[in-house]
């Protein structure tokens, strides 16, 4: 009975380095694994020994008699994944231990932010006998996205906050919360008490959509919407009228899939999530009965991953429905086979999928009331460009969510790449862009220092990139001790 990836997979790699005979792929030191959209076990080399499911943290492996109904499409894709690959190495990659040159005193560190960037980091760092750890949190509950993005209802990702309060716990972290660094607290002061300073500040805007209508009430961010439903604090005043019929999503990946299932799910299904009860009591009186959610381009090119798609396919109460304009016929391709799957609406509340249009103007008098799209069709290079002659399309709407991007903000004292929202470095090393220079004892991971992409677990990879590099330089002698002690 060998074992399969789920949905909730959030990519740490636990289970990589668990298993026995290496059959969990691809493995975090694969270019490949950055760009998985989940890991696989391959049913011909499992040995049913079951580590793996005892070290995942948000129980996404199962063996096969345990998959619901609705995860069953996920032996195919665990199999699938194998069917061209034979030659993996029989050995899981080893993580070589940190080596720290002894200079008989304590190395402390300070983090800023305690998103999971930050806690891998700090877990990482852990792992060096004399070192201590200060992580300091603008807001007052820890965790960044693990509680203020993914969905209530990814009840089994949401457990990765467990993993993370185990970090917190470790007796040489220090959690400080509600400080703001740049606000409350200077980069210089934390340099002073520190012997090195590591952001892990995340990607907290969105990108905004630039077309004449989009400051109408009846606009907002995804990220607002998010926040709102899940609490966080600075959003948790706003309010979002729901009394339309119809909302339409900006945007394809799986943020916009996120914010259209809360939006047409059971809210009776949400109660024993942790949803904000203003976000709840809200959904339970919405009218609305359809959400759209467009993208720019083709269905084969939807940012949204496979096993949300699934997840979202198997929701009860909720119809979803691909409109054939952009869902290309490829039965190679799982997205596109089960787009081309989903059965037509009928009558209950739904999600519809559609392609192909760029959004050219938010209409409304005194608030949203529609939007107005151009038709799209792609170059030969995949670029969407607009139908030449063709007519607009126009969608009644009475609630408009972009979800096209998160993005890094500037940190006071800190350079920052406008382009890409991201503070510029070299494998975590902070660099000045005027000198090309390392900034001296300060590093960067997760969403501010390589954009906002990647799973929960993808930031574990990256903090023990920026760590290594941590290390490499005290070992070197570049991180002088700190003026004054960190006060613990
Ligand atoms: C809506 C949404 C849903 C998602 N769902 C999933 C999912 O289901 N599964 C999955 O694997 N991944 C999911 N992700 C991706 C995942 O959340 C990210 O990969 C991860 O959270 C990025 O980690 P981070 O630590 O870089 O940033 P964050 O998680 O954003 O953490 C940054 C932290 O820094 C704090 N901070 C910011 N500025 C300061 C300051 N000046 N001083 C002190 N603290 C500060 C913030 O308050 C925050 O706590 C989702 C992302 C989004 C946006």
């Amino acid at each position: 009975m060998p074992h399969a990836v789920t949905q909730s997979c959030v990519g740490d790699g636990s289970c990589v380095y668990a298993c026995p005979v290496n059959c969990i792929q691809p493995t975090p030191d694969d270019p490949a694994f950055e760009l998985a959209e989940m890991l696989f076990i391959d049913p011909a080399a499992c040995v049913d020994c079951g580590a793996c499911v005892a070290a995942c943290p948000v129980d996404a492996i199962k063996p096969h008699l345990y998959l619901e109904e609705s995860e069953r499409a996920f032996l195919e894709i665990n199999a699938a994944h194998f069917a061209e690959r034979r030659d993996r190495p029989s050995l899981a990659p080893v993580r070589p231990r940190l080596r720290v040159r002894d200079r008989g005193e304590r190395i402390h560190v300070a983090i800023v932010g305690s998103g999971p960037a930050a806690m891998y980091a700090a877990e990482e760092i852990l792992t060096i006998p004399v070192a201590d750890v200060t992580v300091y949190e603008r807001l007052d509950r820890p965790y960044g996205l693990v509680r203020s993005g993914v969905a209530p209802d990814h009840r089994r990702t949401r457990r990765i906050a467990g993993q993370l309060e185990r970090i917190r716990n470790h007796p040489r972290l220090t959690m400080r919360l509600g400080v703001e660094v740049g606000r409350d607290i200077s980069h210089e002061a934390l340099h002073a008490s520190h012997h090195a300073v590591i952001y892990a500040v995340g990607s907290i805007t969105d990108r905004p959509l630039d077309v004449p209508g989009a400051a109408l009430p009846g606009v907002s961010s995804a990220t607002a919407f998010v926040g709102w439903y899940n609490g966080h604090p600075d959003f948790a005043g706003r309010a979002f009228d729901l009394s339309h019929r119809r909302a339409v999503v900006i945007g394809n990946g799986n943020v916009a899939l996120d914010v259209a299932r809360i939006l047409t799910v059971d809210p009776e299904s949400l109660t024993d999530t942790e949803i904000a009860p203003a976000a709840l009591a809200a959904l339970r009186a919405s009218q609305i009965e359809e959400v759209v959610v467009v993208g720019r381009r083709a269905a084969a090119q939807s940012s949204f991953t496979l096993p949300e798609l699934i997840g979202l396919a198997a929701t009860p109460g909720i119809e979803l429905v691909a409109d054939a304009a952009g869902v290309e016929a490829d039965d190679h391709d799982p997205k596109l086979a089960l787009l081309r799957e989903l059965g037509p609406a009928n009558g209950g509340r739904r999600i519809t999928l559609r392609y192909l249009l760029a959004p050219a103007e938010i209409n409304g008098a005194e608030r949203v009331e529609g939007i107005r799209f151009t038709p799209q069709q792609l170059t030969e290079d995949g670029a969407p460009q607009p139908v030449a002659g063709s007519q607009h399309v126009h969608l009644d709407a009475g609630l408009v969510l972009t979800a096209i991007g998160y993005r890094g903000t500037a940190m006071p004292d800190l350079p920052f790449d406008e382009q890409t929202g991201t503070i510029p470095n070299a494998e975590g090393r902070v660099i000045d862009p005027a000198t090309g220079e390392a900034m001296p004892r300060t590093y960067v991971v997760g969403w501010i220092k390589r954009g906002p992409t990647g799973f929960i677990g993808t930031n574990k990879r990256c903090a023990q990139d920026t760590v290594a590099a941590l290390v490499d330089d005290y070992n070197a002698g570049a991180l002088s001790p700190p003026a004054r002690l960190a006060s613990a």
